[in-house]
């Protein structure tokens, strides 16, 4: 195990203090100055207009001030200054530093990384962070020894399983509603040198799925990723995207490729260093930024799946798309094997079941339209509850509105720890307001907020 704190603490997060909750707006109190702040507090248009908007590019909201804070006690300070006002605080990451390269070059890796190596780690941490190595390993949020947080009452707690363990429970895939992390301390492995990659191609989703088990049930490969991309001829590809690490001799590929009902003559291994294989989205992300669809609307939408109930839940909602149209040529549906034992954090919903899927609609569209990303975020909604009825659960990295009644169901027996969580350590609700999660809004705090500042 081994301490990446200075990493983290760069990747940190650009805070925000967004305007109050629900639209309703609230002027700055010019009378009561910004605490003094190692970093800065920025007013100017240019960079609120900067953090309005997200890769979902479907709700924009542009806050009061920018904090880029050169400190954890810039962020205790600003949460503090915003609370004071009736302000609430929303932190972001995406523009930040990433992980995986600054620590695989010391030969060291995360057990668990995400996909796209352009999120900030702890944007990860606060919605749990699933990888190709998840089946095996849990989630990012899993694998987190201990972190600084600031909470909304703007105290800085060092938490771990030993110092606060609350509040390290509540943290982590917690949707930052109790804290904001300024520093994490993550459990490392050996990171290998170089990969041995191969996506299998299967006739249908049963065939698929069959291999998928038998994949993570005898472990022959360390990343195992299922996806079900719109083919170019018409119709669907049903795919398995699996990867050996090692570092030295190759694996013999017959062995790896032994008793599997992938179509055989399709198959081109390749071997690729390690960092490659970790970075292996930036070659997407270059093509949409060039054809401007990474700018366009990303109604996706996120979930988990029961073994018991994957086969026809799937094969229902691939019965009612029109591929092309609503994911996209470079978009697809994840369809992961995830044993649900290997994801503790305590706020990660997972079905009741031995074997899950993570069930994603990665949308892509090929037009910026905003009536199509309207009637995929009522598709998404769609989904949630057909998947909900089956006994799956929301990964929250999904573009549909949630009541305060979608999350207690969502959290069920986590939904009274959370709360009291939040009553403990953000009882003004000043943190992250944007899932609006808890209908019991301090009384006090809506007048504050509806009056003029
Ligand atoms: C192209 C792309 C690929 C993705 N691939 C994956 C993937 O492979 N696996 C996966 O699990 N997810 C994936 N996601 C989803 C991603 O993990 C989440 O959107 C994640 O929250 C993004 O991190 P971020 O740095 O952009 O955070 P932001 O979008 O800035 O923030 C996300 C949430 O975290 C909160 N937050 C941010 N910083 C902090 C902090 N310091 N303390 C507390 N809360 C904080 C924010 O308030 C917000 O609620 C992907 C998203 C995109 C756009």
């Amino acid at each position: 195990m081994c301490s990446i704190r200075r990493t983290v603490l760069i990747a940190a997060a650009l805070a925000v203090v967004a305007a109050a909750a629900k639209g309703v707006s609230v002027a700055r109190n010019r009378d009561l100055p910004p605490p003094a702040l190692d970093g800065e507090l920025r007013f100017d248009r240019v960079a609120r207009d900067a953090v309005a908007d997200d890769f979902g590019h479907l709700v924009r909201t542009p806050p009061e001030v920018v904090l880029l804070p050169g400190s954890t006690a810039d962020v205790a300070a600003t949460i503090r200054w915003a609370a004071e006002r009736g302000r609430t605080f929303a932190p972001q990451g995406q523009r930040h530093s990433v992980w995986g390269r600054s620590s695989a070059p010391q030969g060291k890796t995360p057990p668990v990384l995400a996909d796209y190596l352009g999120l900030s780690v702890n944007g990860t941490l606060a919605v749990g962070g699933v990888g190709g190595t998840t089946w095996r390993y849990g989630v990012q949020s899993d694998n987190v020894v201990s972190m600084v947080v600031v909470t909304g009452a703007g105290r800085t707690i060092t938490c771990s399983a030993e110092h606060h363990p609350d509040l390290f429970a509540m943290v982590r895939a917690g949707l930052g509603q109790v804290a904001v992390i300024t520093e994490a301390t993550l459990a490392l492995v050996a990171a290998p040198r170089q990969v041995r990659r191969v996506v299998l191609s299967y006739p249908d989703l049963a065939t698929m799925l069959r291999d998928e088990r038998l994949l993570v049930r005898d472990g022959r490969f360390d990343a195992v990723q299922g996806a079900i991309p719109a083919a170019p001829t018409g119709g669907l590809m049903f795919q398995v995207d699996v990867a050996k690490f090692f570092t030295g001799s190759p694996p013999d590929d017959d062995v790896l490729l032994a008793g599997l009902s992938d179509d055989a003559a399709g198959r081109t291994p390749s071997t690729i260093p390690f960092a490659d294989y970790l970075n292996r989205l930036a070659g997407l992300e270059s093509a949409l930024r060039a054809n401007g669809q990474w700018f366009h609307p990303h109604p996706w939408i996120t979930t988990f799946i029961g073994d018991s109930r994957v086969a026809d839940v799937v094969d229902d909602e691939l019965g009612r798309i029109d591929a092309a149209h609503d994911l996209g040529a470079f978009g697809q549906i994840v369809l992961s094997p995830i044993f649900t034992a290997a994801i503790t954090s305590p706020l990660l919903r997972t079905p009741s079941e031995e074997l899950c899927f993570a069930f994603n609609f990665v949308r892509v569209p090929t037009t910026a339209d905003r009536g199509n990303a309207d009637r995929l975020v009522e598709a998404n909604r769609a989904v949630y509850e057909r998947v909900r009825s089956n006994g799956g659960t929301l990964y929250p990295v999904s573009a549909f509105p949630m009541s305060p009644e979608d999350w207690r169901r969502h959290f069920g027996p986590a939904f009274d720890r959370l709360r009291e969580a939040k009553r403990t350590f953000d009882p003004e609700h000043v943190l992250t307001p944007g899932y609006e999660i808890f209908e019991d809004v301090p009384h006090h705090l809506s007048r504050r907020r509806a009056a003029p500042g």
